[in-house]
């Protein structure tokens, strides 16, 4: 099976964590934890008040998450078929332009909660596993109708050992006293803006909050052993070349128990050799000879259901569109819709005759009263030319 395993390392998929994973919340979080999780990176991130030359970047993609997560319609989007789905409702923008939600969250950023150290918002950072794309070659009537797909990969999973903690089966992880298992050493300083607090990983534990002692040996205190994965991919009908499918919490395990990452599963579509396909609709080229078009005909074509009659009237005219109606691809996230089957009619008039078609075709001029060549016309273009 063509179908080659991609997996990249951790610091390939770095720059392809997830929104929510930029946003640090988890998958189901509501629309508060995800404005009050945004609130505080910005806090933190915003390059007005962050001098670190990366804070730029992670302020752009912190906005890019908040701007898709906090409309429940590109979540859903997002949800189902990934950053790919969301097309032009993408939110790269620049943090300042159309992309940020109006002053009132910029605002609501700085202002809310400044300073405070909202109780229970705490969480150690504890790194999350890896992202993983898998690209799926699949049929064009596989993508028209969905399919079930058995997809296999080798990927860094939870060390059976020592179930993930990367500590020594019978010990625990402790915690670290650089910073009580906070992951984080806090600064308050003023800025322009006001008390800004800044946070920084702890480094003794690298911001996890614990530190291990007597680390597993099968894993080697990582937490995580290689090995190969089988899953089953749903893959629903109407999906289309460069969708991505989203399977939360099917990628790489976190490094001493951290989060889960995700799987994406990149859906590549080959061709139909004869229906070309944009988005729902379904386009044919239907080439009609003259005479067919003039008097109509009946002609097999080919279908998303297979190849079946259609009924030319007399008289169709070059560049007719026979449209059926919910004929093409279902739409994926509409269910029951379906888009329409468009068959081009295409005139085509011979470059070549035989002696009898010729004398028919001059036959139907002089019934119509039209001045046409004489037959002896290519004999003297011929004779002229030599
Ligand atoms: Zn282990
Ligand atoms: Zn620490």
């Amino acid at each position: 099976m063509p179908n080659p395993a991609v997996s990249y390392p951790s610091h390939q998929m770095a720059t392809e964590r997830s929104y929510y994973e930029l946003l640090g919340v988890e998958r189901d979080a509501s629309d508060a934890d995800i404005k009050r999780a945004f609130r505080k990176l910005a806090q933190q991130w915003h390059p007005d008040v962050n001098t670190e030359t990366e804070a730029v970047e992670r302020f752009k993609e912190i906005n890019e998450a908040y701007q898709v997560l906090s409309d429940p319609k590109r979540r859903q989007v997002y949800d189902m078929v990934g950053k790919a789905g969301l097309g032009d409702m993408g939110g790269a923008g620049s943090p300042f332009g159309e992309g940020f939600g109006g002053f009132g969250d910029l605002f609501d950023a700085f202002f809310a909660g400044m300073g405070g150290n909202q109780p229970g918002a705490r969480r150690n950072r504890r790194q999350s596993g890896s992202d993983l794309r898998y690209d799926l070659r699949i049929s064009f009537d596989e993508a028209v109708r969905g399919i079930e797909k058995e997809i296999e990969f080798d990927l860094l999973d939870k060390c059976g050992t020592c179930a993930g903690s990367g500590a020594t089966p019978g010990s625990v992880p402790q915690t670290c006293a650089a910073c009580a298992g906070r992951g984080e050493v806090r600064s308050v300083r003023q800025t322009i803006l006001g008390q800004m607090v800044n946070v920084t990983a702890c480094t003794r534990c690298n911001g996890e909050g614990r530190v291990i002692d007597s680390p597993c040996r099968a894993c080697k205190g990582d937490g995580r052993l290689s090995r190969r994965k089988k899953i089953r991919v749903t893959v629903p009908a109407g999906i289309d070349e460069g969708h991505q499918i989203r399977l939360s919490g099917e990628g790489e395990a976190g490094p001493r128990g951290g989060p889960t990452g995700n799987l994406y599963v990149a859906v590549h579509v080959t061709p139909h050799p004869l229906l070309r396909r944009d988005g729902t609709e379904i386009y044919f080229d239907l080439q009609l000879s003259i005479v067919q078009a003039a008097l109509g005909t009946r002609l097999r074509i080919p279908t998303i259901e297979g190849d079946e009659d259609l009924e030319i009237r007399p008289g169709t005219q070059p560049g007719t569109e026979i449209r059926l109606r919910s004929r093409g691809v279902p739409h994926l996230r509409r269910s029951g819709v379906r888009g329409d089957l468009h068959v081009l009619a295409h005139v085509n008039v011979p470059t070549k005759l035989s002696k009898r078609q010729r004398q028919l075709l001059e036959e139907l001029a002089a019934e119509s009263g039209e001045v046409v060549l004489g037959a002896g016309f290519l004999d003297r273009m011929k004779d002229a030319l030599e």
